[in-house]
C-alpha cells in the first residue's frame, strides 16, 4: 500500500476517535444540563407554593381587619338599640346588625378556605422539599460520574489532538490540506474503506477502473462520486 495512504488511514483513525470523544462530551454535557434543569424546576415549584402562602397571608390579614370593623359596627348598633325612640329605627338597627353578622359569617368562611389552602400548600412545600433533597443527592452522585467521564473524554481529545498534529505534519502539505478539506466537507470521514466494490463513505458502486487503480496501490485514489480518499482492506 501507498505509504501516504497508510498515514492517511492512521490519521483518519485518530480523527474518528476524536470525533467520538467530542460527541460523548456533548452528550454528557447535555445530561448534566438536564439534571440541573430538573432541579431548577423543582425549586421553582417550591418558590411558587411559598409565594401562594405569602399572598394568602396578606389576604387573611385583610379579612381579619374587615371582621374587626364589622364587630365594631355591630357593637355600636347594639348600644344604639338602647337609645332609639321609634319602632322603625329599632327595626332598622336590628336589620343592620343581622346584615353585619351575615357578612361576618361569609368572611369567616372565606378565611377558612384560605387556611385550608394554606395547609395544603404547606404540605406540598414539605413534600416538594423532600423530593428536592432526594433529587439533589441522587444528582450529586450522577453528576460526579458524568464529570468523571467528561474529564476522561477531554483527556482523550487532548492526547489525540497532539497525535493528529504529528501525523498531519508527516504528510506533504498538499495531501494534508486535501485531507482536511474533505474532512470538513464530508462531516468527518475523509478516508474510507471500499466494501464490495462500493465506496465506504457514499456507498455508491465504484467503476471498474477505480477498483483497478486501487489494486495497483500506487496513487491516492478518490471516489468519483463523493471525492473521499479510498483504500482496500488488505
Ligand atoms: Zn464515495
Amino acid at each position: 500500500m501507498n505509504e501516504q495512504l497508510i498515514k492517511l488511514i492512521e490519521l483518519q483513525d485518530i480523527d474518528s476517535k476524536i470525533d467520538d470523544a467530542n460527541n460523548n462530551i456533548e452528550k454528557i454535557s447535555g445530561e448534566i444540563n438536564l439534571l440541573q434543569e430538573t432541579l431548577v424546576k423543582k425549586k421553582e415549584q417550591i418558590e411558587s407554593a411559598k409565594k401562594d402562602i405569602t399572598s394568602s397571608d396578606i389576604l387573611k390579614k385583610e379579612k381579619e381587619v374587615e371582621i374587626a370593623l364589622i364587630d365594631e359596627k355591630i357593637k355600636k348598633h347594639n348600644m344604639e338599640l338602647n337609645a332609639v325612640k321609634t319602632n322603625d329605627a329599632y327595626k332598622a338597627l336590628l336589620t343592620e346588625i343581622e346584615t353585619g353578622k351575615n357578612e361576618k359569617l361569609k368572611i369567616e368562611d372565606e378565611l377558612l378556605v384560605l387556611m385550608e389552602t394554606d395547609e395544603k400548600n404547606s404540605k406540598d412545600i414539605k413534600n416538594l422539599q423532600k423530593d428536592y433533597e432526594k433529587l439533589e443527592k441522587e444528582f450529586a452522585g450522577k453528576k460526579a460520574l458524568f464529570e468523571n467521564d467528561l474529564k476522561k473524554e477531554t483527556a482523550v481529545v487532548l492526547q489525540l489532538s497532539e497525535k493528529r498534529k504529528t501525523k498531519l505534519a508527516e504528510l506533504p502539505k498538499n495531501i494534508a490540506d486535501r485531507y482536511e478539506n474533505i474532512r470538513k466537507n464530508k462531516n468527518g470521514a475523509a478516508v474510507v474503506m471500499v466494501e464490495d466494490n462500493a465506496c465506504g463513505g457514499c456507498h455508491r458502486n465504484l467503476p471498474i477502473h477505480i477498483i483497478d487503480e486501487l489494486k495497483k496501490g500506487k496513487d491516492l485514489i478518490t471516489c468519483n462520486n463523493c471525492m473521499r480518499i479510498l483504500y482496500q482492506k488488505k
